[in-house]
């Protein structure tokens, strides 16, 4: 997949050794070579003041003119859409509802009554909505880069520019831009953009996805970027976030053929995870439906550790019956009767997830807010619905179940929710996302049978970072020395008690992270089903005593790259 071909490299233009590499937060392994190549990104200034106010008769033409060019946008992204799949289908089609977004359109009309001409009148729309969803934070801000995005292939079309966008590339290059919306990643060619650069955009941007479904390697937050010229040498790694010029073409193309292999190798194992001195390790996959639960079961997997349930109900305005509730989970659960196990979270609604029949409106700040666990204190029989409905499927399918609640604060919390699940014959933990369920874990597992940890949250709320924000990327990163702290703590607590202590969240899905977590005694990895043979092929490479010097290396470090760079030193990366 990744072509090197060192001719090519001599045709562009090569930097000095003496810059220092630049870096950025690794999202997907591996070592890619090639020319920067740069998104563009605008519509040329000189051709948007040829078009001026367009000349319309009245606002109703240039309304006219507005929508024929929405309808042109939505339709790009629907062909998009229709040409690929997965979490990729779902963005693009996401887009093209949005550029249709009725709000816009009469933000635009009022915006044209007022006279400024079509272009002006969508530039002021989107600005007003990227103001709103900025400040709605989470998920929705995350949206202000798509509404972008549409705004400058709306005002192409009116001025009649080709749509703004990533060139198609005539050799193996590297895609470099300020962030990447949907529609510039779809598609892509991965023999042609060989790496995802990005200056901004975080662990969980649309970049890190769409790059994890292509298999490049990706960094993202790389400050510094965007003033590469187009067509300078580099050399991408995936794994240690580097960004480095001037290499040797020889030197290159050898690092890069030595990632090839070894991620082919990793592709072709096929468990049981373990050391490579034998300590069974549980490897599970996240899932959020029954298709998805039914892929992942073919994958080398004990079963599932994280099925996030509000991800079922994000399009519906009333909340399921009990029945209709424990239909969609059994079709979760049967996949996994053959004797493995499947941990069902609890409505997680609110904040980044908002859900029409559970989040509260007009939260301040929803993710400090009632999210999670938290709305059943207001509405208990949400919870009570919920837990009948999964108590039903489990009896149907005979899985194992277990159930937990995320956002947990409190050892109260905790033994009430245990009480309920307990009450209906299934296996109560919780997750731990806030500092305080970490600190108390001794605590927590004297009331429950299972800790989980999400590291997505718990590093949002240990670094005060929102998980979301694009400029943080550096501060929400589960390598941060005080997140793997809190994580140490629990997983210690889990040893103590003989109780299961997992990690859910992005972290278990690196498998450089994952030998440190193991180290400190973590007793499951749940991650996306894509990431589990890298990660098993990982762990069966190195000892339980490499995994514990993993742990204190990666504890011990001043920042994430240089936990990074100590743990790869330990594993001869
Ligand atoms: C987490 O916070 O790490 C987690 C697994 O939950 P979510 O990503 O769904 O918030
Ligand atoms: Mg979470």
């Amino acid at each position: 997949m990744l072509l090197v071909n060192t001719d090519l490299f001599y045709g562009v233009s090569m930097t000095t050794p003496e810059h220092p590499p630049l870096s950025g937060t690794p999202v997907v392994p591996g070592v890619a070579a090639g020319p920067v190549l740069h998104v563009r990104g605008e519509v040329s200034p000189d051709a948007i003041s040829r078009y001026g106010d367009g000349g319309f008769s009245d606002a109703d033409a240039a309304l006219s003119a507005y929508d024929e060019a929405v309808a042109a946008v939505a339709e790009t992204f629907s062909t998009k859409a229709a040409a690929t799949q997965g979490a990729a289908a779902e963005v693009l089609t996401a887009s093209a509802g949005l550029a249709r977004d009725k709000g816009l359109r009469s933000a635009v009309s009022k915006n044209l009554q007022a006279g400024p001409g079509p272009v002006a009148a969508v530039q002021g729309a989107v600005e007003q909505f990227v103001t709103i969803f900025t400040g709605m934070g989470g998920l929705m801000a995350e949206r202000a880069t798509d509404l972008r995005d549409i705004e400058r292939r709306v005002v192409a079309h009116l001025v009649g520019e080709p749509a703004p966008g990533v060139p198609t590339p005539d050799v193996p290059s590297i895609l470099v831009a300020e962030d990447l919306a949907p529609s510039d990643t779809s598609g892509l060619d991965p023999a042609l953009v060989t790496a995802l650069v990005t200056e901004r955009g975080g662990a969980t941007s649309h970049t890190a996805i769409i790059a994890r479904q292509l298999g490049i390697p990706c960094v993202v937050g790389a400050a510094g970027v965007m003033a590469l010229p187009t067509g300078t040498f580099v050399v991408v790694d995936g794994e240690a976030g580097t960004i480095e010029q001037g290499a040797d073409p020889d030197d290159a193309r050898a690092r890069v053929e030595e990632s090839r292999r070894l991620r082919e190798e990793l592709a072709t194992w096929s468990g049981p995870a373990a050391t490579a001195d034998g300590l069974p390790v549980k490897l599970l996959a996240n899932v959020a439906d029954g298709p998805w639960a039914g892929s992942a079961a073919s994958e080398p997997v004990q079963g599932v550790g994280l099925f996030r349930t509000e991800l079922c109900f994000l399009d519906r305005k009333d909340e399921p019956s009990v029945e209709e509730q424990a239909d969609i989970y059994a079709d979760v659960l049967s996949p996994y009767s053959d004797g493995r196990y499947v941990v069902v979270r609890t409505l997680d609604a609110g904040s980044d997830k908002p859900i029409a029949f559970a989040t509260h409106e007009g939260e301040e700040n929803p993710a400090l807010g009632v999210r999670g666990l938290r709305l059943s204190f207001g509405n208990p029989g949400l919870m009570d619905r919920q837990l009948d409905g999964i108590a039903a499927a489990a009896e149907r399918t005979g899985t194992e179940t277990w159930v937990m609640a995320p956002m947990v604060a409190t050892v109260a919390e905790a033994a009430e929710f245990a009480g309920k699940v307990r009450a209906r014959g299934l296996k109560p933990g919780v997750m731990v996302e806030i500092p305080s369920a970490a600190l108390l874990a001794h605590r927590m597992l004297e009331v429950v049978d299972f800790l989980s940890i999400g590291t997505n949250d718990l590093t949002q709320y240990a670094m005060a970072a929102d998980r979301m924000a694009t400029d943080l990327a550096h501060l929400t990163d589960p390598w941060q020395p005080a997140v793997l702290q809190l994580i140490a703590i629990t997983a210690h607590a889990g040893t103590e008690a003989g109780k299961p202590v997992g990690v859910c969240g992005e972290a278990a899905a690196d498998p450089l992270l994952a030998t440190a977590l193991i180290g400190m005694g973590i007793s499951s990895l749940s991650m996306a089903a894509r990431a589990v043979r890298p990660v098993g092929a990982q762990l069966s490479k190195v000892t339980f005593e490499t995994c514990e010097a993993a742990a204190e290396a990666a504890l011990g470090a001043p920042d994430p790259m240089a936990g990074r760079a100590a743990v790869r030193a330990l594993l001869g990366h």
